[in-house]
C-alpha cells in the first residue's frame, strides 16, 4: 500500500459545523415547532449585483459565437481584470502595482491555502488565535508543525493571542517566525488593526527577513479611516507582505468564485544556498502549473464590479449587511454583553456572561432565544469564552433574533 501523507493524521475533523447542525438538528427534533433564526453563517445572502450579471450573461454570449468565443485565458487573469484592480484599489491610494504582480484565481480560500507551498518546509508559522483555520491547516498538511497537543495548540507554531485584553491585536511574537498570517478586518473577531497596528508588523517583518501573509477578504467592510484596506498602504509593505483579495465577500461572489493574490515583484526569500529568489517568480511557476485560470465569465462578472453601476450596487449590499451588524452590536449592548467587531467587518463578537464557555452559550442561546450563532472556541483556544454572529442574515431576520429575549441568557 502507498504511504499516506502523516501530517493529515494530525488535524482533528473538521467538528465545528458539523456538531452545530447535530445540536441544531436534536433541538428541533424535540421542539419541531421551534422557530430557529441561524445567525452563524459566514456565507453571504443577497444576490449578485444587477451590473454583474448583465457582464456575466453577455461574456456567456459570447462563448455562444466562434468570433467571440474564449479557451484557455492567461492563468494569471484577463488584463481587463488586472487593469481595473489596480486603478480602482490601489492607484488611488498611491500603491504601485504592476499587471505581473497581480494573480487572479477562483477565491481567497485557495490563495491562503496554497500560498505556503513556496515555502521551506522549515519556515517558523505565526498565526493569530483565534484564526480563520486555512492558514493552520494548511501548514499543518503541509509538515510545518508538530501533533496537536492537550491545550488545543500544534506544536512548532506560534500562536499570536487575540482578546479583548489585547485589544484584540495581537503582540509580536518574542521569537523569529517566517511566515505571519494576519486577517484584516478579521474573521473570526469582526476587529481590525489600525495602521500603527499593522506598521509595527512590518517593520518586524522588515527587521526579521519575515513574510506577512495578508488577508483582506473582508477589506470592502471597513469604515473607519484609520484602519488600512490594504497592507501596502503601510511604508516598506511590498518588500514583506503577499496580500489577498476577494470578490466573495465583496460582491457576493462565494458562489461564482474569484479573488486574487498581489505578489510583489521586490519580495524576496533565500534558497538554499543563500541566494535571493523573489517570491513573484515562484509563484507565478506554481500559479501557472497548477491552475489554468478562473473562468472568463466570472472575470467578466468581477470586472463589473468595479463599474459605476456596480460600484454601486455593491456599496448597497455592503451597507445592508453592515446595518445589521449595527443592529446586532447595539441590541446586545443594551442587553448588558460586552461585543466587538461589527465595524469595520460583519462579524459580532461577543463575550460570553460569567465566562461560560462557548459552547455551554451556544445551546443556551439555541434553547432559550432559538437563535445559532459559532461558538468560539472552534477557532481557537483564546476564542473560548467568545461567540460570533453574522450580519449576513436578512435584515427581517436580524430584527427577529434581536427582539428575542436576550435577558434570559445574559
Ligand atoms: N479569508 C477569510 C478570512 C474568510 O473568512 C474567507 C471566507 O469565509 C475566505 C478567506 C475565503 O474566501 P473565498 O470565498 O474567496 O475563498
Amino acid at each position: 500500500m502507498a504511504r499516506i501523507n502523516d501530517n493529515y493524521e494530525k488535524l482533528p475533523g473538521s467538528y465545528l459545523f458539523s456538531e452545530i447542525a447535530k445540536r441544531v438538528a436534536t433541538y428541533k427534533e424535540k421542539n419541531p415547532s421551534a422557530d430557529i433564526i441561524r445567525l452563524g453563517i459566514g456565507d453571504v445572502t443577497r444576490p449578485l449585483p444587477p451590473a454583474v450579471i448583465a457582464a456575466i450573461h453577455k461574456a456567456a454570449d459570447e462563448m455562444a459565437d466562434e468570433k467571440t468565443f474564449r479557451g484557455y485565458g492567461p492563468e494569471q487573469g484577463y488584463e481587463f481584470l488586472t487593469r481595473e484592480i489596480i486603478a480602482r484599489n490601489y492607484a488611488p491610494k498611491g500603491i504601485d502595482i504592476a499587471e505581473d504582480e497581480i494573480f487572479v484565481s477562483d477565491g481567497s480560500k485557495s490563495d491562503t491555502g496554497n500560498i505556503q507551498e513556496i515555502f521551506s518546509p522549515t519556515c517558523k508559522v505565526a498565526v493569530t488565535d483565534p484564526v480563520y483555520p486555512v492558514y493552520l491547516d494548511t501548514n499543518v498538511m503541509a509538515g510545518r508543525t508538530g501533533d496537536l497537543q492537550e491545550d488545543g495548540r500544534f506544536a512548532g507554531v506560534t500562536y499570536l493571542p487575540c482578546t479583548a485584553e489585547n485589544n484584540f491585536s495581537p503582540d509580536l511574537p518574542t521569537e523569529r517566525v517566517d511566515m505571519i498570517y494576519l486577517c484584516c478586518p478579521n474573521n473570526p473577531t469582526g476587529t481590525a488593526l489600525s495602521r500603527a497596528d499593522l506598521a509595527k508588523w512590518v517593520n518586524y517583518a522588515r527587521r526579521n527577513d519575515a513574510v506577512i501573509l495578508f488577508d483582506a477578504a473582508y477589506a470592502a467592510y471597513i469604515t473607519e479611516s484609520d484602519v488600512p484596506s490594504s497592507v501596502y498602504e503601510i511604508d516598506g509593505a511590498k518588500e514583506v507582505a503577499i496580500e489577498f483579495r476577494s470578490f466573495s465577500k465583496t460582491a457576493g461572489f462565494t458562489g461564482t468564485r474569484c479573488g486574487y493574490t498581489v505578489v510583489p515583484k521586490n519580495l524576496f526569500g533565500k534558497d538554499k544556498d543563500g541566494a535571493k529568489v523573489s517570491f513573484n517568480k515562484l509563484w507565478n511557476r506554481r500559479h501557472t502549473t497548477k491552475f489554468n485560470g478562473t473562468a472568463y465569465i466570472v472575470q467578466r462578472g468581477a470586472a463589473a464590479v468595479y463599474s459605476t453601476e456596480g460600484q454601486k450596487q455593491v456599496k448597497e449590499t455592503i451597507a445592508y449587511y453592515m446595518e445589521n451588524a449595527r443592529i446586532i452590536r447595539e441590541n446586545l449592548a443594551k442587553n448588558g454583553f460586552a461585543v466587538y467587531g461589527g465595524v469595520n467587518a460583519p462579524y459580532i463578537w461577543l463575550k460570553t456572561p460569567e465566562n461560560i464557555s462557548s459552547w455551554e452559550f451556544f445551546d443556551l442561546l439555541l434553547h432559550k432565544c432559538n437563535i445559532v450563532g459559532t461558538p468560539g472556541a472552534g477557532f481557537g483556544p483564546c476564542g473560548e469564552g467568545y461567540f460570533r454572529l453574522t450580519a449576513f442574515g436578512s435584515r427581517e431576520n436580524t430584527i427577529r433574533a434581536m427582539e428575542r429575549d436576550w435577558s434570559k441568557i445574559s
